[in-house]
């Protein structure tokens, strides 16, 4: 069942209970009011009668006393112990049927409501000492088809007046339910859109008051913009992934073609070629161990953390990384620096900063370990080729190379600094980059102290 149905039926149906309830509860009620109030009516009209019976007993014959105090819409008797009745029973006009009600003898007073024929009667039997010493029941029988008839019409009022009520109640719940799904239908529609169009849709919110449907229509609409951006930023990341190894593999085939066609030849164009190929080919490596690093962002960052000791790791970084390029790296330790980090991560983002100090520069390279009141410095200077100012802010996009020409003879793929932001991020340091073009840069790595630092070693 449709949830526009669901919720329909539901209020209809609640209503409708809660309306026959009270339509029922007001009825019985009052019956039961009317009924009691006739009893006690009943009730006086018998003691009453009882007097006039004792007063006028023996001075006339039974059958004229009973017609003198029978009830304008009943019936009157007087029965004896053993149960039968003095001069029979007068009944009124129209009530010839009580004559056949049988005698009984009751030796307490009695007054209740009894049924004769499916219709209502009050019953009321008061004893009473007869003229011959003996005990008698005085017994008056009243017919209420005045309040029968009453409470008919009351009972015909409230069932058409619950009908009648029952109307709206269908209307409203009908105008609730299309008021709560008709937004969900628009998202469902929405929803299917995108789903068969591959288009990012947003749900129109005009003229809303600001209630939970609109909130969920907002949310919806706010979740779409977060997958469309995360969907164009993949969109350009594959395409620039695409676009960098494009070149190297264009300049791989090159020199193979070369290779085949004359390579074996000339000594130079062989030499040149397997040079070219492998350069290359140590690139695309390179670029690919970068992309994967980016692209693997969840399972990369599973932090290891642990108490560092800076001066240490920084030291035996350098000392790596002298051996392989044979590059001067010279360190200065103003004061030494205990932070928490990820040992491996750190030294990923010292080795990033240095690489690049290398590849754009080739003069010594000046690394110091310092301490501010609330955070640890390392600091990584070249006297190199530097940074335009322009370019500045834009060095740590994906991708990003000041000068592609150049860059491409030094080797590089973009992401190097783009990668280091991502580790700083997660590692709670800031990166600061000073630099001048034709005089040098400097890469500040900014940490917090083991004591400030928000880390927790668990
Ligand atoms: P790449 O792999 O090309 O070096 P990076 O993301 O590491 O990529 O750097 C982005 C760009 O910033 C580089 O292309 C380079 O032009 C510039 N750059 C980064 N570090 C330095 C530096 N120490 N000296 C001069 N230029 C730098």
């Amino acid at each position: 069942m449709r949830l526009q149905n669901k919720i329909h039926l539901y209020t209809s149906v609640v209503f409708a209970v809660l309306l026959i309830v009270i339509s029922a509860s007001i009825y019985v009620v009052f019956s039961n009011l009317t009924y009691s109030s006739e009893l006690e009516s009943a009730h006086d009209n018998a003691k009453g009668t009882v007097v006039g019976v004792n007063r006028t007993a023996g001075l006339t014959s039974d059958k004229e006393l009973l017609q003198t105090f029978v009830p304008p819409d009943g019936s009157l008797k007087i029965v004896k112990d053993d149960e039968t009745s003095i001069g029979g029973t007068v009944t009124s006009a129209g009530q010839n049927n009580l004559s056949t009600f049988p005698d009984r003898f009751y030796m307490e007073e009695r007054s209740e409501i009894i049924e004769i024929n499916q219709r209502p009667y009050t019953f009321v039997s008061i004893p009473n000492p007869w003229i011959d010493g003996s005990v008698v029941n005085i017994q008056m029988i009243e017919s209420l088809s005045t309040a029968e008839e009453n409470l008919k019409v009351l009972r015909n009022v409230l069932i058409i007046v619950t009908l009648l009520a029952l109307v709206p109640v269908i209307i409203s719940g009908r105008i609730l339910s299309n008021l709560i799904t008709r937004p969900i239908a628009t998202m469902i529609q929405t929803m299917k859109d995108i789903q068969q169009n591959g288009e990012f849709k947003r749900l129109s919110l005009k003229n809303q008051s600001k209630d939970e449907l609109y909130e969920m229509g907002n949310t919806f609409n706010l979740m779409i913009d977060l997958l469309e951006a995360n969907f164009d930023k993949q969109e350009q990341f594959v395409s620039n992934a695409s676009h960098e190894l494009k070149t190297p593999l264009t300049v791989i085939e090159s020199y193979a073609n070369l290779l085949k066609r004359r390579g074996f030849e000339k000594k130079e164009l062989f030499d040149e070629s397997i040079d070219a190929i492998h350069s290359e080919a140590i690139r695309m490596k390179e670029l690919t161990q970068q992309l994967l690093l980016l692209a693997r962002q969840g399972e990369q960052w599973n932090l290891d953390l642990e108490v560092i000791n800076v001066e240490e790791l920084v030291e035996e970084s350098i000392r790596g990384f002298r051996n392989a390029y044979g590059r001067e790296v010279n360190l200065t330790v103003k004061n030494n620096i205990i932070t928490i980090a990820d040992r491996q991560k750190l030294k990923q983002l010292l080795y990033i900063f240095l690489d690049n100090a290398k590849k754009y520069s080739d003069k010594a390279i000046n690394v110091s370990v310092e301490e501010r009141i609330d955070a640890g410095l390392i600091r990584i200077e070249d006297r190199g080729i530097g940074i335009p100012k322009s370019d500045l802010p834009k060095v740590f996009d994906r991708f990003y190379r000041v000068d592609k020409a150049r860059n491409r003879k030094l080797g590089g793929s973009g992401l190097g600094l783009s990668l280091a932001k991502e580790i700083a991020d997660v590692l709670g340091i800031r990166i600061e980059l000073d630099s001048l073009e034709g005089v040098g840069t400097i890469v500040t790595i900014v940490m917090p102290l083991e004591a400030d630092s928000p880390q927790k070693l668990s």
